[in-house]
């Protein structure tokens, strides 16, 4: 009891690469000394470059993560969301399990290794249609996202529509977005032989990048051959161009021209991580300002890590983005390390050492068993490097067991058809929607989705009843809402809604949306007025077969 009350108790927030070998390099080094606790809102560790491979179906979703609880023995793994820290009680706050009750954990030394979030705010209709890659929700979204898109252009016969659903945008030309470009291709490619009515010439890939070239951070003969390859696959690059908006059914590019798409892919807009914006640290370009040492300046026991730390390899750094640790996995790890014998050498009253590292170079996957390597100075592309990526992904996979299911998914791919099956997963109740001047919301005959309220821009509804020559039209703006007819009965939509400007609506899936109402009976009462008020008798008539349709409508899922 006495020796456990002489323990520090350092507490490390965030399990990716910073945070899980900072922990354990913690236990390891201050075994008996040093009582480690790590939370994570997962109790799993995600491998982010294998990502891609999930969403290809290459490797299955389970194999791309590790349990903490395996890779950290010896450490107290809390599954648990940060909700707060409190400097100077020196206490984190977090909710866990069903009860969502906040707790308090004291610390003696604190890690932030929470990495960053997505912010996209600055292209309209991106965080509303995009689709990101940086957990393991996001490349299994993905994945059934791709694959719902075949099943339903294979059976689809509005050629229009067909051609949305076969094209597949990819913002962002860094690694994460050359290679979920690459493996959506090959994904796409291996999965045809079953839809037999797609034809290969219908399917089109677009890679875009703000920049004049791809993959920055290698060579550019490398990112060259890069590109070539790419290309060759059938993968259009588009450099130079930047994004401007996105719709659900387009993404604009800065210069005018629009590609009609249901698939977009963000790998761009590496943001803040919203918890560490608001703790009040110093910040610069979206992460926490740290010494040498790690150590966040001001606060004694606070050090911070990862993609969420700004950490300087050069004693005076300026402007220059290359005077600080870049946002890679391969430092995360080194950090968490030198982080880890830092903590120790304070506690011994020992010198600390500066976070010093040189990167050995960049691999990437370009499908089709071909990647381009920059390793120790030697360049390398074409099937060798494919065969390094793959090899040097498989050591620095944690744990013998990861290693064995990533290696044998891996052999089963290359000789088992791809696995197509659909899980599907209901996109959020509650969403903003982004739309274009001119976009149509929905049109007569569409099956009813939900309620839509207009947060931006202005919305024409038009409704026109062929048997009686009825014309009804409103604008709506702000504040105002349509869709609530839903609520009423109808299954088929009757009317037409175009955006007059470019606007936002949020929208509320039909059966939470009839719920919610329903529960409320003022807010039943004031939808029934409103429907009498604005659509008076109107609605009556143009509702199509409605009692029937009503027991249609509330059964569906
Ligand atoms: C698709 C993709 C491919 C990549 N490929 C490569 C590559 O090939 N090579 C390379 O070097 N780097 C690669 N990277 C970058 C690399 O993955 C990151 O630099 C690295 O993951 C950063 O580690 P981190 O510990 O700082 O943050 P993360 O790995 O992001 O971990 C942060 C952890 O904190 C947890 N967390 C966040 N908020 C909370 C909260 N409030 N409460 C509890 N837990 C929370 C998260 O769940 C997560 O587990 C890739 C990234 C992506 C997205």
């Amino acid at each position: 009891m006495a020796e456990a009350a002489k323990k520090k108790k350092v507490i490390v927030i965030g399990g990716g690469f910073g945070g899980v070998f900072g922990a354990k390099t913690l236990e390891k080094l201050g075994r008996g000394r040093l009582d480690v606790e790590l939370i994570n809102r997962n109790n799993y560790f995600v491998f982010q470059p294998l990502l891609p491979e999930v969403a290809a179906s290459t490797i299955h979703s389970a194999d791309a993560v590790v349990p903490l609880r395996q890779l950290l023995r010896g450490v107290q793994v809390r599954l648990a969301e940060v909700m707060g820290i409190d400097f100077a009680a020196k206490t984190v706050t977090v909710v866990q399990g069903t009860r969502r009750a906040p707790v308090d954990l004291a610390y003696d030394e604190l890690v932030i290794g929470l990495g960053t979030g997505v912010d996209l705010k600055r292209f309209p209709g991106l965080p509303e249609h995009a689709l990101t890659m940086k957990d393991l929700a996001d490349a299994h979204r993905l994945r059934t996202h791709v694959i719902g898109c075949l099943e339903t252009a294979d059976v689809t016969e509005d050629p229009d529509a067909k051609r949305q659903l076969l094209t597949f945008v990819v913002v962002g030309a860094g690694f994460s977005g050359v290679e979920t470009v690459a493996e959506l291709r090959e994904l796409v490619r291996r999965a045809l032989k079953y839809y037999t009515n797609i034809r290969p010439e219908e399917i089109r890939f677009y890679l875009i990048e703000y920049a004049n070239r791809i993959l920055p951070t290698f060579p550019a003969d490398l990112a060259a051959y890069a590109t070539r390859q790419l290309e060759k696959s059938g993968i259009e690059v588009m450099t130079g161009v930047g994004t401007k908006s996105a719709t659900g059914a387009a993404v604009e590019l800065a210069d005018g021209r629009l590609i009609s798409t249901s698939t977009i892919v963000a790998t761009i807009g590496n943001g803040p991580h919203r918890l560490v914006e608001a703790l009040g640290l110093d910040m610069k370009w979206g992460r926490i300002k740290t010494d040498r040492y790690m150590r966040v300046p001001g606060l004694d026991s606070v050090w911070a890590l990862g993609d969420s730390a700004l950490i300087p390899l050069v004693d005076a750094p300026g402007e220059d983005p290359a005077h600080y640790a870049p946002q890679t996995a391969q430092f995360a790890v080194r950090e968490g390390r030198q982080l880890a014998a830092n903590i120790l050498a304070k506690i011994d009253g020992e010198a600390l050492k500066h976070f010093a590292y040189t990167s050995k170079g960049a691999l990437a996957s370009l499908g089709m068993s071909k990647a381009i390597a920059d390793v120790y100075g030697i360049k390398l592309s074409g099937f060798f490097a494919w065969l390094l990526w793959r090899g040097f992904y498989l050591s620095f996979l944690p744990g013998f067991a990861a290693k064995f299911r990533v290696g044998l998914s891996w052999l089963l791919n290359s000789v088992m058809p791809p696995n197509i099956v659909q899980i599907q997963s209901t996109p959020p109740a509650t969403r903003y929607l982004y739309y274009r001047k001119g976009d149509k919301v929905f049109e007569p005959g569409m099956l009813i989705d939900g309620f839509y309220t207009v947060t931006k821009g202005t919305f024409w509804l038009t409704i026109d009843n062929p048997e009686t020559g009825e014309h009804f039209e409103k604008v709506f703006g702000p504040g105002d809402h349509f869709g609530e007819r839903v609520l009423i009965r109808t299954a088929l939509r009757t009317g037409l809604v175009v955006a007059l400007e470019d606007g936002i609506l949020l929208f509320i899936a039909q059966k939470d949306f009839t719920r919610f109402a329903r529960a409320f009976p003022f807010l039943e009462n004031y939808f029934t007025d409103y429907i009498e008020r604005t659509f008076g008798g109107t609605d009556k008539a143009f509702a199509p077969g409605s009692a029937d349709r009503k027991t249609e409508l509330e059964t569906l899922p």
